[in-house]
C-alpha cells in the first residue's frame, strides 16, 4: 500500500471544494516560514488523531501505528451528534482492539464535550441548508463551523497536554478525495494549519490529512483505507458510518450509500447490515427522516 505518491482517480483540479492558487499562497507561507511544507513525523513521535467512530478515522489511526510506528493520542469529539451512541460505541470497540495490539504506542482516546453546531440555532441551521436550491452547494457548506472547532478544539487539548509532558506538534485528519465539503478539503486543512501556527505562534505544528496532502503527493479516496484494513484484519465493518439514529446501518444516507458503492467497486464482501436497500442514485440527508422519527 502506497502512502505517498498516491493519487486516485478523483484530481483536486476537478474538485468545486479545492482552491487550487489559495492552496499554492498557503504552501509558499509554509516554505517560508520553515523550509518545507509539512513532513511525516518521524518513529516513536506523538502524534494527535481524530477518532470519530467512522470507517476513515478507524483506519487512519491503524496506518499511524502499524505503518508508521508513531505514538497516537485519540480525541473523540461528543458535539451533541445524534448518532452518538453508535459513534462511542465504534470508538470503544477500536480503542480496545488498537490497545491490544499496540500497547506501547496507542493511548486511550480523550472524550471532549463541545456542542457544534449550537444547539440554539441547530434546527434553523438545518432548514437554511435547505434553502440553498443548488444541491452540491449546499452539501459543500454543510455545517460549516463544525470540522474547525472539532479540530481547533482537538489542538488546544495537545497543547494541555504538555502539563504532563507530552509533546504533540502534529494533528490528523482522515480526510478523503471523495469528501465534498468545504470544511474536509486540503485548502482548509492548509488553512487551519497556518490558524494553528499563528494562534500558537509555533511554526513547528502541523495539520494532515493523509489521504490528501498534496505535499506528500497525494489525493487518494477511503479505498486505500478499506483496502489497507482488509488485508490488516481490522474489522472496519464495525466502525459507524451512517449519521442516522437507527440502531443499524442505514444503508440509504449519503455516507451509508458512498460505502455500499465502495466495497462493491472493490469486490471486498460488506459485513454491515443495513435497514433500507440503496438508492440507485446517492441519497440526500432528509430520506428516511419519517422512519427515523418513529423511533425512540
Ligand atoms: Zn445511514
Amino acid at each position: 500500500m502506497k502512502f505517498f505518491n498516491n493519487k486516485g482517480k478523483i484530481k483536486l483540479e476537478d474538485k468545486e471544494n479545492e482552491d487550487k492558487k489559495l492552496l499554492q499562497s498557503l504552501d509558499d507561507i509554509f516554505l517560508e516560514k520553515r523550509d518545507y511544507i509539512v513532513k511525516m513525523p518521524e518513529e516513536g513521535e506523538c502524534v494527535l488523531a481524530c477518532l470519530s467512530g467512522g470507517q476513515d478515522s478507524v483506519a487512519n489511526i491503524g496506518i499511524l501505528l502499524k505503518e508508521f510506528k508513531l505514538n497516537v493520542y485519540p480525541f473523540f469529539i461528543n458535539r451533541g451528534q445524534s448518532n452518538y451512541k453508535h459513534e462511542k460505541r465504534s470508538a470503544d470497540y477500536f480503542n480496545e482492539l488498537y490497545k491490544k495490539d499496540f500497547p506501547e504506542l496507542y493511548h486511550d482516546y480523550k472524550e471532549i464535550s463541545v456542542m457544534t453546531p449550537g444547539l440554539e440555532y441547530k434546527d434553523l441551521l438545518r432548514e437554511a441548508k435547505k434553502k440553498v436550491t443548488s444541491i452540491p452547494l449546499r452539501n459543500n457548506i454543510s455545517y460549516p463551523a463544525r470540522n474547525p472547532i472539532i479540530f481547533l478544539t482537538g489542538m488546544e487539548y495537545a497543547y494541555s497536554l504538555m502539563a504532563e509532558g507530552v509533546n504533540i506538534k502534529t494533528m490528523f485528519a482522515s480526510h478523503v478525495s471523495s469528501d465534498g465539503s468545504y470544511h474536509c478539503s486540503q485548502t482548509w486543512t492548509r488553512t487551519m494549519n497556518l490558524l494553528i501556527c499563528q494562534i500558537l505562534n509555533d511554526w513547528e505544528w502541523q495539520f494532515i490529512s493523509l489521504p490528501i496532502e498534496t505535499a506528500f503527493g497525494n489525493y487518494f479516496d477511503k479505498d486505500v483505507y478499506i483496502k489497507w484494513a482488509h488485508e490488516n484484519n481490522i474489522p472496519l465493518y464495525k466502525a459507524r458510518t451512517c449519521v442516522k439514529k437507527f440502531d443499524k446501518h442505514c444503508g440509504d444516507c449519503p455516507p451509508c450509500w458512498e460505502r455500499r458503492r465502495k466495497y462493491k467497486e472493490l469486490g471486498i464482501e460488506d459485513l454491515t447490515e443495513y435497514l433500507f436497500e440503496m438508492s440507485e442514485k446517492m441519497p440526500t440527508y432528509y430520506d428516511h427522516e419519517e422512519e427515523e422519527k418513529n423511533i425512540k
